[in-house]
């Protein structure tokens, strides 16, 4: 039999490379190199390349599975869709709760945000943005207009000073780590802020090792730098910006001076001078960051803190600078264009501005109309509904999302969830958080459907179905469509392929009216905003103005806080969390592919030499990690690479899950949990 080769994008990172699945009698293989895309020329990380290994796992779920006395029993989609639809319809207005999902495509995400909207008639829509990006889509939102990335991955390459501040790239993002490499090797500088000395930190130039959650401090010391030495770039912020006067009167109080500034992260004066030169004199300076920022209570004002810096300096707008947010998963950035959030429509269209609510409510033509046109509740706050007022939401829909490994704070997850009256998981395995549903159905991956996803740089690319998904299994958006039918939504969910619906939400969403399958069928694709089908997209944002009411950008003064639980005497360590680059996420994938779970089988904990020395533990010796939470029991990995005070686990791991300690504390406005700082202690076993 020969070997065929289908291309599409890769399920993991918000990078979006592309590559062939190799496909043999009618399964996916293996994978071999796509040499056209633009991003990644062929190459792939380790996740990339192996991603065919989890597709066909005997794990998959292949049939609808109902709970019957406690334990889940094998049923026909007519018995799991009669029982949904049934119960479904029980419930008012806002009772239900809906989780969308980064993993799938654009078309299943408008899907369901549909289904939430028009058929549960619900407000409460979210999805793991929540938990990644949602500081960035309110920070930028609220500075440039516009809550995405600035800039393109390719045009990282041409900076000439690369400031990576709260993002292990290397690892994370490994193709866009490339690119940090050719701007190097093209002469630029590479400064690294992060608590630990990751792969991208032993890349760097200048390594700024801070204390987690210490960002704004740091950052607005370096514009009171900036502005004391007249680095600023009076001309951009003249023309182009809003704000300077208020901005400089914060920034340059005793608070950030240098001396103060390294006194509070841990950084050396001349290291934070050194910083403020190379940022503000390279003539292109790009940021790059990723959770590091947005995790924190204080993650929007740590996003306005970079666009603040950039607009201080005049690096936006231009190649090879830029606010350059990372997101997490595949489509996360889709996710949330295709309006999984609780307060917008697809393109950030607000739910509570009526002009919007009355275009989708005429548009989807629900007899007994749509939610109301009002904010509903975020993922995070969700939870706490459910154990702080018990009987206001009854009934969950979760796709291709799990909660109970990614979500801060499990214990409260689990009596947050256990609580529901009727709970529905859709996906391709069972996972942490559909063993307590009580209807699981089949979903496909990635390698089995048509369709769309938005990388992290905005660029809407294609997923091309290799193979027929296992057993009875259905498309996401297909089981959605089927379950509104059930209920009597025949109209409203009569599509027949994913084009369908990519047709139907371009024609309600400005930012991606110029694109179809024909255009996006390409290695190039398009980047949004592409508003007309003559318009060649927009790999760079903010070139001539801001997306604000007049086109320019607000600085703000934002003043430094410390996070929620900080060290003491009875919890003297401070946690940050985050990923390998063997493992996605909740790990469902990664940990069903050989390769990958071979070379990382399980989690650790990162601790300095010195302080192990001190706690009397060695380097892979089993301990117990304890917040006021919960404790996990894992192994220890002594090394210098992390700063004295502060310990890192990466949060994939079931067996020893990081947050069983992050505490659920959240920013005001992003409603994004702290899970890159709280307080723990580690005891030996
Ligand atoms: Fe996939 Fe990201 Fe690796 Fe590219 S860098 S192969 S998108 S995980």
């Amino acid at each position: 039999m020969e070997l065929s080769y289908v291309q599409t994008t890769c399920p993991y990172c918000g990078t979006g490379c592309s590559f062939n699945l190799v496909v043999k009698d009618g399964k996916v293989v293996g994978t071999a190199p796509y040499q056209r895309s633009p991003v990644n020329e062929g190459k792939v990380c380790p996740k990339g390349l192996y991603s065919h290994e989890f597709i066909n796992s005997p794990d998959r779920l292949t049939t609808p599975l109902i709970k019957k006395d406690g334990k889940f029993v094998e049923a026909t989609w007519d018995e799991a869709l009669k029982l949904i639809a049934e119960k479904f319809k029980t419930f008012k207005p806002d009772e239900c709760a809906v989780l969308s999902s980064a993993r799938v495509s654009n078309e299943d995400n408008y899907a369901m945000m549909k289904f939430a909207r028009g058929v549960f008639k619900t407000r409460h829509i979210d999805h793991c943005a929540r938990l990644c990006h949602a500081s960035t889509v309110a920070g930028l939102a609220n500075i440039f207009g516009s809550g995405a990335m600035t800039n393109s991955i390719l045009d990282i390459a041409q900076s000439k000073c690369v400031f990576v501040i709260g993002s292990n790239t290397f690892e994370n993002h490994p193709l866009i780590g490339r690119k940090i490499m050719t701007a190097k090797a093209n002469g630029a500088k590479v400064i690294y802020v992060d608590p630990r000395k990751t792969p991208t930190g032993k890349q760097a130039d200048l390594f700024l090792q801070f204390y987690s959650g210490t960002d704004v401090c740091l950052l607005n010391g370096l514009m009171q730098e900036i502005i004391k030495n007249g680095w600023e770039n009076k001309e951009f912020i003249e023309k182009r910006c809003n704000g300077y006067e208020d901005l400089k009167s914060e920034v340059m109080k005793p608070d950030y001076s240098l001396e103060n500034v390294s006194t509070v992260t841990g950084v050396p004066v001349e290291d934070l001078k050194t910083a403020a030169e190379w940022y503000a004199k390279s003539g292109a300076t790009a940021i790059l960051y990723s959770m590091g920022i947005t995790q924190h209570t204080t993650g929007v004002d740590n996003v306005k803190s970079c666009g603040n810096l950039q607009m201080l300096t005049g690096n936006l707008g231009r190649p090879g600078t830029g606010v350059n947010a990372l997101r997490g998963q595949n489509n996360v950035q889709g996710a949330c264009d295709m309006g999984a959030l609780p307060v917008v429509y697809t393109a950030y269209q607000k739910v509570i501005d009526p002009a919007a609510h009355k275009k989708f409510e005429d548009a989807w033509g629900f007899p007994d109309g749509i939610a109301e046109g009002k904010n509903g509740y975020e993922v995070t706050v969700m939870m706490d509904v459910l154990t702080d007022k018990p009987g206001e939401l009854k009934c969950m829909y979760i796709m291709g999302e799990n909660p109970m490994i990614s979500d801060p704070d499990l214990t409260h997850v689990e009596h947050a969830l256990k609580s529901l009256d009727f709970l529905v998981c859709q996906d391709i395995f069972m996972n942490e958080t559909s063993v307590l549903a009580d209807v699981v159905l089949p979903a496909t991956c990635f390698a089995e459907k048509d369709g769309t996803q938005t990388s992290t740089e905005r660029r809407v690319q294609m997923w091309r179905k290799a193979q027929d998904p296992p057993g009875e299994a259905r498309l996401d958006w297909q089981i959605i469509a089927d379950i509104a039918k059930a209920m009597g939504y025949e109209k409203q969910f009569a599509w027949k392929s994913a084009e369908e619906i990519f047709t139907e939400m371009a024609s309600l969403t400005p930012s991606y009216a110029g694109m179809n399958y024909e255009r996006l069928n390409k290695p190039e694709a398009l980047h949004w905003p592409c508003p007309t089908k003559e318009h060649p997209g927009t790999p760079i944002l903010h070139g001539e103005k801001f997306g604000m009411p007049d086109g320019k950008g607000l600085m703000t003064a934002i003043s430094f806080k410390y996070q929620t639980e900080r060290p003491d005497a009875e919890y003297p360590f401070l946690l940050t969390t985050g990923r390998c680059i063997w493992h996605w996420h909740t790990g469902t994938m990664t940990r069903r592919s050989e390769n990958l779970e071979r070379e990382e089988p399980t989690g650790w904990v990162e601790i300095n030499p010195e302080d192990a020395k001190a706690l009397g533990i060695r380097n892979g010796e089993m301990i117990k990690a304890i917040s006021r939470r919960g404790e996990i029991q894992i192994t220890a990995r002594v090394t210098d690479t992390i700063k004295k005070g502060v310990m890192f686990i990466p949060f994939h791991f079931v067996e020893c899950a990081a947050n069983m300690l992050t505490i659920n504390a959240l920013d005001p406005i992003a409603k994004i949990p702290e899970s890159k700082a709280c307080a723990v202690k580690v005891e030996k076993i």
